[in-house]
């Protein structure tokens, strides 16, 4: 058997089991990451949905901060579920105070940009470059990018027009969670770009 690229799922908190069996039902190596060592051995990293603000104490408290950050700026692919996608944006709107990011993606991404109101929801998106019926996208305490930065490209937005996916070289985020509803072609465009890095 061929030994294919290793892919790590940051496991400090959220839904990283989620994702580890995304990884296994499309036959990728997944692996969960909790300390630098763990780090150092994958070729990809998803960044699970969760709590942005928790995924932030967590990763500095374990020292796994700086090595992210160098990681994702060497090139390291990376994609982003929801408190993925924020952890991973340049600039957050609605932060909590002292919150950090590791940043890499070129966007500015509102927390809990639907509010009380419309907390959870669920809709069908078309997303660039997929192939195929659209996207059933789970919203769960949701962002959304409110700014593209020109190193970014939005690759799929609601029908207001608020962006909810971004990709940018070898980072991906979505405001959604592809991993709870079954939709495996994120995962596949990621594994891809791992393949090519
Ligand atoms: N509201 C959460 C945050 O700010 C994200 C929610 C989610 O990941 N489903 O991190």
């Amino acid at each position: 058997m061929v030994a294919g690229p290793t892919v790590g799922v940051l496991a400090l908190q959220g839904d990283f089991r989620e994702h580890l069996a995304v990884l296994a039902e499309l036959g990728a190596k997944g692996v969960p990451v909790r300390r630098e060592s763990e780090l150092d051995q994958v070729h990809g990293l998803i960044i699970p949905g969760g709590e942005s603000t928790v995924m932030d104490k967590l990763s500095r408290a374990f020292g796994l901060a700086e090595p992210l950050k160098r990681r994702i700026g060497d090139g390291l692919p990376v994609y982003g579920t929801c408190a993925g996608l924020i952890f991973l944006a340049d600039t957050v709107l609605d932060a909590i105070e002292g919150q950090q990011t590791l940043g890499g993606l070129d966007v500015a991404v509102r927390r809990n940009a639907f509010g009380n109101q419309l907390d959870s929801f669920e809709t069908d998106l078309d997303v660039d470059g997929f192939d195929g019926p659209p996207v059933h996208a789970a919203f769960i305490r949701a962002p959304v990018v409110e700014e593209v930065g020109e190193r970014a490209t939005a690759i799929a937005a609601l029908d207001d027009g608020r962006v909810v996916a971004v990709r940018q070289g070898n980072l991906m985020g979505t405001s959604f969670h592809p991993e709870i509803t079954g939709e495996l072609r994120f995962h596949r465009a990621f594994l891809d770009a791992v393949a090519a890095a």
